[in-house]
């Protein structure tokens, strides 16, 4: 069972632990052993991700490290991926569903002629044939399907980040690294990097790794009821989310939409503000610990996975909402002065 470690840079993206997290119980039901791999420029950093993987779950990691390999490109990395899984044949590959991953995990599997699910939300497997079970959203989102491969190998999945929960980490556990030589030169490679820009200084929301979320939709009706919903997310620290209704109403920019055409979120916390919760809205967000629904139907589908309900105007609960949170706040911090 192999999972591939994306980052950037040595900066790994959380999925990747997630995925290890997932692995080690889908190995242990096969009874093999669990291996991360990591592909990258050469230095420490980059190596010292086959220990991170070690320490939130596998058995043991492959590496292939290359100068060529510094930054992500499709060709060098398709070919050190395929080239690793043809010299020690894993019976599983699981990649991050981002950008990289999904990129990535078409071309190696086009390249090794198997299959791949893609955008998974859950795995299993099915011990009597070792078979992967990759579960995925399918005809709109409406119903959930298993995906089977049962004739080609290895089975390659993408499974959408904060899907699955963190492992804890353990930095006690040990485990033995592999290394292998990528063979590619960079005068080869037909796409050349001109410049890094890392994703914080991007400024773009971080929804996915927020533990607040303050969402709205198509009830909260005018576009200065959003600017209601970004001073509760102020007061809260949190990041602003909306349902595809409100983005295509140009209340916020598309990369807010969380959702199955959106981002998936795993906050302690998500506020849904004027969202009915529609499946499509509710795969994108469910894995939040705590589900507080403001609606004015408390019939709407989103009552019956909200773990609280608000029932009332959007536009008149969310400032008094913030109002509140904003007092009990004041009120929890220490005195000025106070010992
Ligand atoms: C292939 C496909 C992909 C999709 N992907 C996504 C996706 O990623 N994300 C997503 O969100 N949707 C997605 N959708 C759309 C999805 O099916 C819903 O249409 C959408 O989520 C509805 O958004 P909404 O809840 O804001 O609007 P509505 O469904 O119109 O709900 C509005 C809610 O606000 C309540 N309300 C109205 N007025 C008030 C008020 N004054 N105060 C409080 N509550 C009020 C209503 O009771 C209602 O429950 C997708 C659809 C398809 C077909």
């Amino acid at each position: 069972m192999w999972v591939f470690v994306e980052h950037e840079r040595g900066h790994v993206h959380p999925v990747s632990w997630e995925l290890i997290g997932k692995g080690r119980e889908l190995a242990d039901k096969l009874q093999v052993q669990l291996a991360g791999v990591v592909l990258g420029g050469t230095g420490r950093p980059v190596r010292m991700l086959c220990d991170e993987a070690i320490f939130h779950g596998a058995d043991l990691c492959y590496l292939m490290q290359d100068e060529v390999l510094l930054d992500y490109r499709n060709q060098p990395y398709t070919k050190g991926l395929a080239d690793l899984v043809d010299r020690f044949q894993p019976e599983a590959l699981l990649l991050g569903a981002t950008t990289q991953g999904r990129d990535l995990a078409g071309s190696v599997a086009t390249t090794l002629l198997t299959g791949l699910t893609a955008d998974c939300t859950g795995l299993d497997i099915d011990t009597s044939d070792r078979t992967l079970l990759s579960v995925r959203p399918t005809f709109g989102g409406s119903l959930m399907c298993t995906i089977v491969n049962v004739s080609t190998r290895p089975q390659m999945a993408t499974v959408r980040p904060r899907v699955m929960p963190m492992p804890a980490r353990d930095d006690g556990r040990r485990g033995h690294v592999i290394e292998h030589p990528l063979g590619l030169a960079e005068d080869e490679v037909v796409t050349k990097v001109i410049d890094f820009i890392p994703d914080a200084k991007a400024e773009k929301p971080q929804l996915a790794f927020a533990d607040f979320v303050v969402a709205g939709g198509r009830g909260l009706a005018k576009p200065e009821h959003f600017n209601l919903l970004f001073d509760l997310a102020r007061e809260l620290g949190a990041e602003v989310g909306a349902s595809r209704a409100a983005v295509h109403a140009n209340r916020v920019e598309a990369d807010r939409q969380v959702g199955q055409s959106g981002k998936t979120v795993r906050p302690k916390l998500y506020i849904a503000a004027g969202i009915s919760g529609a499946v499509q809205h509710r795969v994108g967000m469910e894995g939040a610990d705590v589900i507080v629904a403001i609606n004015n139907d408390e019939k709407a589908p989103i009552m019956e996975f909200s773990n609280y309900a608000l029932i009332g105007n959007a536009a008149e609960l969310v400032p008094a909402l913030t109002e509140a949170f904003r007092s009990r706040i004041a009120a929890a911090r220490p005195h000025r002065g106070a010992e």
